[in-house]
């Protein structure tokens, strides 16, 4: 259900040159309930900001998000220059943008930060008795803007179903995980069981550009693919 959060930072991380993640502990309510893939909108005094909760659905008294500060408008601004302990205060769950709960084949497109909401998804996933193979193809610029690597690490060896790529469009860093291209590229030569979902989250143009790939070149029916635009 739709309320109204008042919550403090809890923790804020560097985790490349403008990336950030933020956690908050929930004061009232304490506690929240929502879909994997869901977003809150925070409220930043001179307007609102989107931001795609990365934290798992299975943790109720408090929400992390990872945020691209690279923009650096107002969003972005306010949330730098929170400190620890410092109220905030947010409306969620919102979107449509949630992991769907069947046991189809899943694969996890995400560029930059929008690795945001997969994140939560990916987690859920894990937690669950979840049987069928999921993806994460994970799109950036280069190696050195990678982060939670330890995160997907430890998720590919406690789930054997699950496997995952950094697709690098501009360096060849070597083997796998590391795949040098785009992410188009990768998906060309993956065998993926006809009955996978993909479920992309990134900007806007690299979104659309996925989902055209995904429909023209690799046929998939527009029924099977879910995305988040972060405009
Ligand atoms: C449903 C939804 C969920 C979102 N979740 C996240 C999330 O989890 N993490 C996250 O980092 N962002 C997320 N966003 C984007 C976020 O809401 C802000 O739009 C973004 O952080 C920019 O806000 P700002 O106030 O700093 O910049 P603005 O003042 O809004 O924009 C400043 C300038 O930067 C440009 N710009 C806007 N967004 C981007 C961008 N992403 N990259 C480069 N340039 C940009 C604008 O065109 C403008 O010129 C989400 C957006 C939506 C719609």
């Amino acid at each position: 259900m739709l309320q109204n959060y008042q919550a403090h930072l809890i923790t804020k991380e560097q985790l490349n040159q403008t990336v950030y993640r933020f956690e908050f502990g929930l004061d009232e309510p304490k506690i929240i309930d929502f879909l994997a893939g869901q977003y809150l909108l925070l409220d930043i005094k001179q307007g609102y900001r989107q931001y795609s909760i990365s934290s798992s659905s299975n943790q109720h008294h408090s929400v992390e998000t990872i945020v691209d500060t690279l923009p650096m408008g107002i969003g972005s601004q306010y949330l730098l220059n929170l400190a620890v302990g410092q109220p905030i205060s947010f409306r969620a769950p919102m979107g449509l943008f949630t992991l769907k709960s069947n046991s189809n084949p899943k694969v996890f497109l995400a560029t930059g930060a929008g690795i945001s909401p997969i994140k939560s998804m990916l987690f859920n996933l894990s937690e669950s008795d979840f049987s069928a193979p999921f993806f994460l193809l994970w799109g950036l610029k280069k190696q050195s803007a990678l982060y939670l690597q330890d995160c997907w690490q430890k998720l590919a060896q406690s789930k054997p179903n699950f496997s995952y790529h950094y697709c690098l469009s501009q360096e060849n860093f070597g083997q796998a995980p590391f795949f040098a291209g785009h992410i188009q590229e990768k998906l060309n030569s993956m065998p993926l069981p006809t009955t996978s979902e993909f479920y992309l989250c990134g900007r806007q143009p690299t979104v659309e550009a996925l989902q055209g790939y995904l429909q023209t070149t690799l046929s998939v029916p527009i029924e099977n693919i879910f995305h988040e635009n972060f405009t």
